[in-house]
């Protein structure tokens, strides 16, 4: 086993991290307290080919592996949340499924503008009452004359709305199945399409910088060719990104949770009280143990299923173990970096406060801890309990 990165997954961590903590963490305060979206940021990423790290060479994209992708992520992270998200759903959410199921001719319309992250595209599957419940989609989409006619809404789009977004990939409802179950399938719509239009962004907890919007289509016509992959199995599609999606909010939680880890070694080596620096006090040295313990099994969870992914493997379960493990872990070193820092971190002006707030939504995004559990727990059960372990342990 070697757990050493290749020289270019350290080549691509390392760019990351110099332009993270050089341009992006000394404007993450503003940033987050402007609610401003970081165009120059995002277009300096695209340059350095961070917007595209995964997607293919032949469309534009930096043909980096997963594990590079993860380790990249994680540093933008570690820098700004914000920036991690916008640039998580551009390649995993947005792109990865226009390259996995587009065929030749969408890929040169939609994939070619966006693999590089000049422009972004974005991934409607959420609304109202489909949540959790991905498959209780509303929005419908009915063929007419060679074109599929969308009526409906989506909610908390990520990257739908900036002045750079080229589309959005939406799951509709296009009939019903003879069991009696929606047929789910996957159309593409350029962001200029009559009859879609985008509702004001949202005040949020954490994610501030980043771009959501509410989604409405009012007879919104795309042409017949825009189906993405085969009629019905859209939804089949879209948990298939969601798998590789969880192991990038995973990395993205990693991330936070390094730079509570590193406010809160510098707090205890700076603070003194009763004559000594805190981290003196043995209190303070657990805390600060057990979040590196559990950082560091984030990360190896995280790079493990990066892993199984880049080798085509199976990795829907741990994709899942590692998002709710990372993102709980993030939530524990956030609430431990603001107890080292006693009342200063309960202080708005504090980065760990700020973390505070960011933490929370990795653990709803991409899938809640709860269905990531019900997926471990299901994969774990659909198989004798030998099989499943056996599995666990060689893969
Ligand atoms: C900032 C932000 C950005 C987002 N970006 C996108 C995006 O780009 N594209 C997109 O499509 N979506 C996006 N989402 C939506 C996100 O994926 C959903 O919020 C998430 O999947 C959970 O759905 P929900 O919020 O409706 O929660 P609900 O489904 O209403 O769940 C509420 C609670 O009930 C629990 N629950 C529900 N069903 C079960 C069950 N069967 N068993 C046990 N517990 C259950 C949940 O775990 C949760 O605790 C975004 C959300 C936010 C807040």
């Amino acid at each position: 086993m070697n757990f050493d990165p290749t020289d270019e997954q350290r080549r691509w961590r390392d760019l990351a991290r110099d332009f993270a903590q050089g341009a992006i963490l000394p404007r993450a305060v503003v940033l987050d307290r402007e609610q401003m979206f970081p165009y120059d940021i995002i277009a300096e990423m695209a340059r350095l080919g961070l917007m595209g790290l995964t997607l293919p060479e032949e469309y534009g994209g930096s043909g980096g592996d997963f594990v590079a992708y993860m380790l990249a992520l994680e540093e933008i992270s570690r820098a700004d949340t914000s920036v991690g998200i916008t640039m998580e759903a551009h390649i995993s959410l947005g792109c990865a499924p226009l390259a996995a199921y587009g065929t030749t001719e969408q890929k040169d319309e939609f994939l070619r503008r966006c693999a590089t992250g000049e422009r972004l595209w974005a991934f409607g599957l959420t609304e109202e009452e489909a949540g959790t419940d991905a498959g209780g989609t509303r929005t419908t989409a009915e063929l007419e004359g060679g074109e599929w006619v969308i009526n409906g809404s989506k909610k908390w789009i990520t990257n739908s709305g900036t002045d750079v977004t080229a589309g959005v990939t939406v799951i509709a409802r296009t009939g019903t199945r003879e069991n009696g179950r929606p047929e789910l399938t996957a159309l593409i719509v350029p962001q200029e399409t009559s009859g879609y239009t985008r509702g004001p962004g949202y005040e949020k907890l954490g994610w501030r910088a980043s771009d959501q919007h509410p989604l409405y289509f009012e007879d919104c016509r795309v042409p017949e060719e825009y189906m993405l992959g085969e009629r019905g199995a859209g939804l089949r599609q879209f948990l298939r990104t969601l798998d590789g999606g969880r192991v990038a909010v995973a990395a993205l939680s990693v991330g936070l949770a390094q730079a509570c880890f590193d406010e809160a070694v510098a707090r205890a080596r700076e603070r003194h009280q009763f004559g000594k620096a805190i981290g003196e006090f043995q209190a303070i040295q657990f805390k600060l143990a057990d979040m590196a313990m559990e950082i560091e099994l984030a990360r190896n969870l995280v790079l493990k299923a990066a892993w199984l992914k880049d080798q085509g493997r199976p990795f829907s379960r741990e994709a899942s173990m590692a998002k709710v493990f990372a993102s709980e872990a993030a939530k524990r070193a956030a609430d431990q970096a603001v107890q080292i820092h006693g009342g200063e971190g309960f202080m708005e002006g504090s980065a760990v406060a700020r973390y505070w707030r960011q933490v929370k939504i990795n653990e709803i995004g991409e899938g809640t801890s709860e269905i990531n559990r019900q997926i471990i727990a299901h994969s774990l059960l659909a198989e004798s309990a030998e099989a499943a372990k056996a599995k666990m342990v060689a893969q």
